[in-house]
């Protein structure tokens, strides 16, 4: 059914992007999957994915008064580090999306991180120095998840605009990195899609995909 969430209490392969690991102790994090299978346009995909990623942050900041930034396309983090990962996945025909699949990796209760990763990752624990309850944080995520999805067609500035409200990047010179090649300029804005607007010297650009970072 649309709406369906999967909870996961631990991982053999939790994935990112690219297939990238995403590495969740058992049972100190939430892990879950939330399947989407109406009223999905493949314009609106991208809202989506920022949609969730603003969900993450919405809840952090209600429950635990985390300061939260936002990087694009949809990593969660506090002081720079990773407290959440996203990903989407879907099945469509023609134009249409006829199922999506929105994986979320919080850390809630780590108390240390051992390993190598792309960016430090942290927990709520170690932000708050005390453990919290993942059920609260897990029923805050999807509800508000659940809202940013209806505002995701008529309503969907507001999704930008809170979106970008937690954008440190916008405004920063960046370098934009995708499978071949790399694009460098200042990170303008999001277009109504969701997009990235690169001002570079030859012009905007608008990036679809890629690996922001700055410069
Ligand atoms: P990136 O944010 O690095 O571009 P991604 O968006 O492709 O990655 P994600 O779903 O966010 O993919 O997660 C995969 C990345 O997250 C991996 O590169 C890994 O270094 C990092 N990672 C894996 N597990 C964790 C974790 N528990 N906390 C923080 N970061 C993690």
């Amino acid at each position: 059914e649309n709406g369906t969430t999967v909870l996961a209490e631990f991982q053999l392969k939790g994935r990112g992007r690219k297939d990238r690991d995403w590495i969740a102790a058992k049972e100190q994090g939430l892990t879950f999957s939330v399947l989407i299978n109406r009223n999905i346009d493949k314009n609106n995909l991208n809202i989506i994915n920022l949609g969730a990623s603003l969900a993450v942050a919405q809840a952090l900041e209600n429950l635990h008064q985390l300061k939260v930034n936002l990087k694009w396309p949809n990593d969660v983090l506090i002081n720079n580090k990773k407290i959440a990962g996203i990903l989407l996945e879907s099945t469509s025909r023609g134009n249409q999306i006829e199922k999506l699949v929105v994986g979320i990796g919080i850390n809630v209760n780590q108390p240390n991180f051992k390993g190598k990763y792309a960016l430090p990752p942290t927990s709520v624990r170690l932000e708050l120095k005390r453990a919290v309850s993942r059920e609260r944080l897990l029923s805050e995520v999807i509800n508000i998840f659940e809202e940013n999805l209806i505002q995701v067609g008529a309503g969907k500035d507001k999704i930008l605009q809170h979106w970008k409200s937690r954008c440190k990047m916008i405004g920063e010179k960046v370098r934009v990195q995708d499978e071949t090649k790399e694009e460098f300029g200042v990170f303008d804005d999001l277009d109504d899609n969701g997009f990235l607007i690169l001002k570079t010297k030859t012009g905007l650009k608008t990036i679809h995909y890629g690996e922001v970072s700055l410069r």
